[in-house]
């Protein structure tokens, strides 16, 4: 018998179950009907060519299918004011993590030709002055990537975009915030000055690092919104209704791998069951 996988049993056993309870979780929620539904749905990189990043036409063929399906898109400091509103129609939010070069090189010119709104968050302390910043997984980023620099902010805004902080160094919130409450406050205040120097703007939107279940707190919260940040989000996912908490909004994640049906799956509610799963696989432990 020859073993080819060669990780720790534990390890292979919870990836297992973890397909498992995927698999039944999928075949469940595949009978019920499509549905129309407002959500923030998050990117990372967009790029031709490197690893981990969605290439620019799948993006663009995820974006053409929203226009085609009929849904508005907005930006992250419009979410607050929509969910206050009965009669608003279904929206997207689509936003963007970290701050990476390429979804100004690659992203935006998408966006742009669609009309489309969007929001990038950024880690304040990666902007580069003039040349960009190298990205590295020691912040937990998606490594080897030039970080957006303060005139692409500028660019950003000038073509519609808004631009919200990711905090200042990538940190898990809730972490910082147990070790000094006073210290994260001066940390996500200088992130929102850093990114409002650079678009000469209001920065009101914020999306936790990691922003799994254990990445924010009740302090987080009450933090930032002290710092005077009114949308706030999670990586918890869910859709957006009357009822949510703009200090603690969920979000779908868009994956790279997916194919235009998984996303349209995504989109139409034949994914909520993540939420649950999430909940059991919490990826903020391993921060
Ligand atoms: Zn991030």
């Amino acid at each position: 018998m020859t073993y080819t996988d060669s990780r720790p049993l534990g390890e292979r056993a919870r990836e297992i179950s973890k397909r498992t309870v995927r698999t039944m979780l999928d075949k469940a929620w595949s009978m019920r009907p499509a549905s129309a539904l407002s959500r923030i749905i998050y990117y990372h990189s967009v790029h031709p060519s490197l690893e981990g990043s969605h290439r620019p036409a799948d993006f663009a063929r995820q974006m053409e299918w929203l226009q085609e399906h009929g849904y508005r898109t907005v930006r992250m400091s419009e979410v607050p004011e929509l969910l206050d509103d009965p009669n608003s129609e279904p929206f997207v939010a689509v936003t963007f993590d970290d701050g990476y070069a390429d979804n100004l090189e690659f992203g935006v010119p998408i966006l742009e030709a669609l009309g489309f709104a969007a929001t990038v968050f950024v880690v304040a302390g990666m902007v580069g002055e003039d040349r960009p910043i190298p990205s590295s997984r020691g912040h937990k980023l998606y490594a080897d990537r030039p970080m957006l620099t303060k005139r692409d902010l500028a660019e950003l805004v000038g073509a519609g975009i808004e631009v919200g902080s990711h905090g200042q160094d990538h940190l898990l919130a809730s972490k910082q915030a147990r070790e000094s409450p006073r210290a994260f406050l001066e940390d996500v205040a200088k992130s929102r000055e850093t990114l409002a120097e650079a678009t000469g703007g209001d920065v009101t939107s914020f999306a936790y690092p990691n922003g799994q279940r254990g990445a924010f707190s009740r302090t987080t919260r009450e933090v930032l919104f002290e710092a005077g940040f009114e949308a706030v989000a999670t990586t918890i996912w869910g859709t957006l209704n009357g009822s949510s908490d703009a200090l603690e909004l969920p979000r779908c994640e868009i994956a790279a791998e997916d194919t235009i049906e998984e996303f349209a799956a995504k989109m139409t509610g034949k994914r909520e069951y993540r939420r649950l799963y999430q909940r059991a696989f919490d990826r903020s432990r391993a921060w």
